[in-house]
Formats: C-alpha cells, structure tokens, sequence
C-alpha cells in the first residue's frame, strides 16, 4: 500500500515539496494529499504589488499551477480545507471543509508543515475597517482593485518596509495620492542602515510620496464603516484605503498546539534536513525558523527564496532522498520606481547587536565606464569583521543594474571570505557593463585598505 504524505500549505514552500517528491516516487509509493484553506495553489505573491499597478495583467498571471493542474501530476489538493489541528500520536490531522463546514480525520505516514505567515496587525482601533487591508493574497489584490474601481483618491501604506515601498509605488502609479507612514526615521530600516536609506527617502519623496518618518499611528477614523483617516500621534492623515505591511509572523500555532518546538523567533524549529522535532513531520517556508550563516541564530525571514528551496529539500528527504538546507543570509532585492534596493548578511546595525567587532565603508561607483552612455551611480556599503576582514554584510542603492550586484557579494559571504579576497576576484568587464574595477571590487578594496 502507498504511503502517504499530507502536506498543510498549498503555495510555495508546500507544492515545491509535493512537486519534487512526486518527481521522485510514483504515486504507487506515496499518495500525496495537500490541504489549501485558501481558494489558490502556487500563487506568486511576490507579484502582488505589480497586479495592482497594473504592470501584471490579470490574477491568472500569477498562478504557476492551479489544483487541477496540480491533480493532473497527480497531486491531489483540496483547496477551502483547513487543518485545524495535528495529532502526532496518532499521526493524524483534522480537517475542516470551510464550504460545508464538515470535519474529517486524515491519517499521515509523512507530514509537512508549511502553512507560510501572516502580516502583522497591531490592535489599533477601526483596523477591522473595510479599505483596511493587507496584500498578502490574490483575494487582497482584488479587494484594492475594487477600492479602486470605487473611486479612491487617498491612499496610507502602513510601514516603509519592501513590501511598503513596492505598494506605494503601485499604488502612485494607478495615480493615488500616496502617504506612507513609518515609525522609525528612515525607509527600509530592516534592511538597510539609515546612511544608506537616505537615497530612499529622496526618491520616495521626489515621486510625490508623502513620506511621513518617525510618526507612529495610533488608529483609524471610521465613518458608515469604511476607513476615512490614519490617526497617528501627529494627527490624522486622509485615507480611502490603507495598506499594511508591517512585517510578518509565522503561522506556527498549529505546530505549537500539536507540541512540536517553536523558537524564540516563533518559526517551527527544523534541522538542515527540514525535520522537526516530532517523528515523520517536516516543515518549510515562512513558517519555520532558519539558521542564520552569520551570526547561527534561528530566525524567520519570510521570503520566496528560502521557501522553494526549502520546499525542495523536504521534498527531496520525504521521498528518500539526502538534500540538506544550508541556512539564510538575509539577501534580499527591491526597487523603487528607478531606485534598486539590496543587501545581503548583516548591517552595520544588526553586526553590532550581535555582539561583532566590526567596520563599515561606503564607496561611491558608476554601473558603467564613466564614458559610456546610461552610466548610473550606486552606493555599496561594506560590513567587515575589523579582526579579520571577513565580510559580514552589504548594502547597494542605486539606478540601474546597481542591485543585482548583491549577488556576487552573498556569493562571497556564503563561502567567508575576507574583503581583501574580495578585491581580487576576476570580475568581467567591459564598458557597457561596468567601469574597469567593478564597485564591488572597488567597495571591497577600499574596505581592505581602510583594515
Ligand atoms: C506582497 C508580497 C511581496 C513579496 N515579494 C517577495 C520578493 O520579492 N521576494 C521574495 O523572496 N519573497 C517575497 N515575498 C514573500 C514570499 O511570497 C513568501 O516568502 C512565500 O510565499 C512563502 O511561501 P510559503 O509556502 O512558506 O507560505 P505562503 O505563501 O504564505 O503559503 C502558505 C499557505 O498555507 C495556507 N495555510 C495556512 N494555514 C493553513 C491551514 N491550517 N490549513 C490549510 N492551509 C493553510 C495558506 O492559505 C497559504 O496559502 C513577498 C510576499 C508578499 C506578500
């Protein structure tokens, strides 16, 4: 008789895993059932910001496989059915259909956690508001579509974080008029340290954004039920619909529930393997707690990236194969408007609150020979261990081509190496791509003379 493998979570992490360990074993093997509460499988978040700008056309764009297709692969998910708890003495999980509101009890040989995370909302008076929302799904989408259609004008984005940024940027593109309000004093603040964020703010504001930093929000004016302001302490900021992206926490309650350890972090705690502490459970994704390269925390960092991989990993595992997961450095990548964002391990920041002694140097360089045309400057902050000049982190701002650069620095910081390594690295160039001594060359060799 087939095993079978239950998977909670049908979108990236879940439906990687059920995707790669069907890819191994047949369905002879190991029947493979995923439950989805949501109506959607392998939906791109990641697209959302765009569909509301209009730049993706329509929802179907960002669906990589539905159930159907799914089923056709024989993966069998049941969408509007959600688990509502595990019971990993019995190996059972109890599902409830949300259409007809009937329970069932489902028996796992192999089970995967991988129920993502959900955003942040703090209890502010009237945020249960409607045209107060988050865009964590493609239903989310569609309700600011329709806010849309409803003839807003004024628009609040809650938190100047990537998500924050991508919004206000769509929504000014759909020609809102666009405030965001963040608490702390600078854009971007758990990813980039503030001298680097200065470059966020100018673009932000010069777009026609109503940045408002350092002011806290306190709650929401409501009017016939529908949002009409943002209260904040500095006092009230016109509002048709407002958007929260306030960073996220795992949805590890069930895990929790079920007696599976949960970290400080509050991800699911997994090994490299994907395991976690209960026989034959794994977990994957924005749900689980990762190991940090750097600093070898556990931390949640809710991204795609980790997610397909990780999905792939406990995939692999499940069907009887060896992969392993090699942990997170935090790379991350965003834009806004010609603006490109990235960084990748720790900030200056974060270094220091993790106990290192370390240093900082910020070079400023040209993406192209300075001759050549469309050249466009790029600021690269280099965060190294003063003792050895081991990397620690980086940071790039800058116009085109500027971010994609980061990778080549997550690339050095994933094997260690020291910034004086670094500026000897055979970088390609030519004119049209990078001026002679690429900036991350450049970055690096001034950091190792300042060592
Ligand atoms: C607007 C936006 C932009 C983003 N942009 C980027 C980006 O540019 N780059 C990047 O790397 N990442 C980005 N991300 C993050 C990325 O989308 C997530 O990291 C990724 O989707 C996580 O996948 P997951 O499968 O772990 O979780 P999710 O995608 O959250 O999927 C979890 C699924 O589990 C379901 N579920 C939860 N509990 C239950 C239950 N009890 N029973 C049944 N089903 C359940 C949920 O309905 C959900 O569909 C973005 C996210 C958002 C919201």
């Amino acid at each position: 008789m087939a095993r079978r493998l239950v998977i909670i979570g049908g979108d990236a992490a879940g439906m990687t895993a059920a995707a790669q360990a069907r890819r191994m074993v047949s369905a002879d093997e190991l029947e493979i059932l995923a439950f989805e509460r949501g109506s959607r499988t392998s939906y791109a978040a990641c697209g959302l910001p765009y569909l509301i700008g209009g730049l993706v056309e329509a929802p179907a764009d960002l669906v990589a496989r539905t159930p159907e297709e799914h089923r056709a692969k024989g993966i069998d998910v049941r969408i509007r059915h959600e688990v509502t708890a595990i019971d990993t003495q019995t190996a059972t999980v109890t599902v409830r259909n949300l259409d007809t509101g009937q329970e069932s009890v489902t028996h796992y040989d192999e089970l995967l956690i991988a129920t993502g995370a959900s955003g942040i909302t703090p209890p502010w008076p009237g945020i249960d508001a409607e045209g107060v929302l988050q865009l964590r799904t493609l239903a989310d989408a569609a309700k600011v579509e329709q806010a849309l259609a409803a003839g807003t004008r004024h628009a609040v984005v809650v938190g100047a974080g990537y998500i924050g940024l991508e919004v206000a940027e769509n929504l000014l593109a759909r020609g809102l008029a666009v405030s965001v309000i963040e608490k702390l004093d600078a854009p971007m603040g758990a990813v980039l340290d503030a001298d680097m964020a200065v470059a966020v703010t100018d673009a932000m504001r010069s777009a026609g954004i109503d940045l408002r930093l350092g002011t806290s929000v306190t709650g929401f004016t409501v009017s016939d039920g529908r949002v009409t302001a943002v209260e904040t302490e500095a006092g009230p900021v016109k509002a048709n619909l407002v958007v929260i992206g306030l960073g996220v926490r795992a949805n590890s309650e069930l895990a929790r529930a079920a007696g599976i350890a949960v970290g400080e972090s509050g991800g699911i705690i997994v090994d490299d393997h994907l395991r976690t502490g209960a026989p034959h459970v794994w977990a994957a994704g924005d749900c689980v707690e990762s190991r940090h390269r750097i600093t070898g925390r556990g931390v949640v960092l809710a991204l795609g990236t980790h997610a397909n991989k990780q999905g792939r990993c406990a995939g692999t595992n499940i069907a009887g194969g060896e992969a392993t997961f090699g942990g997170v450095l935090g790379t991350a990548i965003t834009k806004f408007k010609h603006l490109e964002i990235a960084r990748t391990g720790l900030t200056e920041r974060e270094a220091a609150a993790a106990g290192l002694d370390a240093f900082a140097e910020i070079t400023e360089a040209s993406s192209r020979a300075g001759y050549y045309p469309g050249a466009q400057s790029m600021r690269v902050k280099v965060v190294a261990e003063r003792q050895t000049g081991r990397l620690l982190g980086a940071q790039i701002v800058g116009g085109e081509d500027a971010g994609k650069r980061i990778d080549v620095l997550a690339t050095a910081l994933w094997n260690g190496m020291t910034v004086h390594e670094m500026s000897g690295m055979d970088l390609s160039y030519a004119p049209p791509f990078s001026p002679v001594w690429d900036p991350v060359l450049l970055a690096a060799g001034k950091a190792a003379s300042k060592l």
